[in-house]
């Protein structure tokens, strides 16, 4: 039997799971656990310590050139979401509740890989519900600040990035890919967090950065990486752009069926762009996703008779 056809449905958490690290801006030690939530939730962060609740929604991320937080309103917030986010995007988890004591997600190694693992540890169960997915109808792009985003229709999740950095050793890099869990968790999930090395220095000298270390960032200086392992990838920094791309894009609210393309651009381009999406209501619809071909597998009574 080959070629049953099955509509995607939502996914959530088998059990419940959780880490400790640092904050990469605050240095602040935290603990999280990533929680099942019903189908029609969403992702909602959950301060433990303040017993507040912000939805992962583009509505709530406040602008921010480093990384990507998420406010209330009035005062409490979460920082560096985006690289759990692109794991949870990643791995198609549509509903959870991510609890955290502190205001910031732990950074981890500064890859989305660490909360793949976790992801796989807890296992992810099918709910009684279809996915709903945000089709992009027509292009809607941000330019700013040297640095372009667009958003235009596809059949599927894609996404192409562009870096130009005056560095010798990253300079120049472009990827495409079809964004699916295995494309995600194999080509992006495990390329981490960069920076300059006179940057570094000097957001650190600006109280920023307190958790960074070459266990977290990648530090280059001139033509060298100065972290001892060296690169995961040859091209990781285009990589982790893409990572957090696809991390500020599912603050969308749900998964995006479109193509983005990113030029030079940030967390501050994703949000903007979706807030230039979301304000035309001819530029995308809710739809359910399209079912996937599963190819089942062969019981031993198919296997022979498609012997030759
Ligand atoms: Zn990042």
């Amino acid at each position: 039997m080959l070629g049953e056809t099955a509509a995607p449905v939502q996914q959530t958490l088998k059990a419940a799971i959780g880490c400790r690290g640092v904050g990469l801006h605050s240095g602040r030690r935290v603990a999280m656990s990533l929680l099942p939530a019903a189908a029609g939730t969403g992702i909602v962060f959950r301060r433990t310590d303040l017993s507040v609740e912000i939805r992962a929604n583009w509505i709530n991320a406040v602008e921010s050139a480093r990384c990507t937080t998420l406010s209330d309103g009035e005062g409490t917030s979460v920082g560096t979401v985006e690289h759990l986010m692109a794991a949870l995007a990643g791995a198609e988890i549509d509903n959870a509740v991510v609890e955290i004591d502190g205001p910031e997600v732990p950074i981890m190694d500064g890859s989305a890989a660490p909360f793949v693992f976790l992801i796989e540890c807890a296992g992810v169960v099918e709910q009684d519900a279809p996915r709903r997915a945000i089709e992009v109808l027509k292009l809607v792009s941000v330019v700013a600040d040297g640095g372009t985003a667009v958003l235009s229709p596809d059949h599927g999740f894609s996404m192409s990035f562009e870096i130009d950095f005056e560095s010798s050793l990253i300079r120049r890099q472009d990827m495409s890919v079809v964004v699916d869990p295995g494309i995600f968790k194999s080509e992006l999930s495990r390329a981490r967090t960069f920076g300059l090395l006179d940057e570094v220095v000097r957001l650190q000298e600006a109280g920023l950065a307190r958790g960074g270390s070459l266990d977290n960032v990648i530090v280059v200086s001139g033509d060298r990486v100065l972290n001892s392992g060296g690169l995961r990838y040859k091209d990781e920094f285009v990589r982790h752009k893409m990572l957090d791309a696809i991390g500020d894009l599912y603050l969308a609210g749900a998964p995006i069926i479109g193509h983005f393309r990113g030029v030079r651009s940030g967390h501050a381009h994703t949000r903007r762009l979706l807030a230039a999406l979301f304000a035309d209501p001819e530029a995308w619809s809710y739809t359910t996703p399209a079912p996937a071909f599963r190819p089942l597998a062969l019981d031993h009574q198919d296997a022979r008779a498609l012997r030759p």
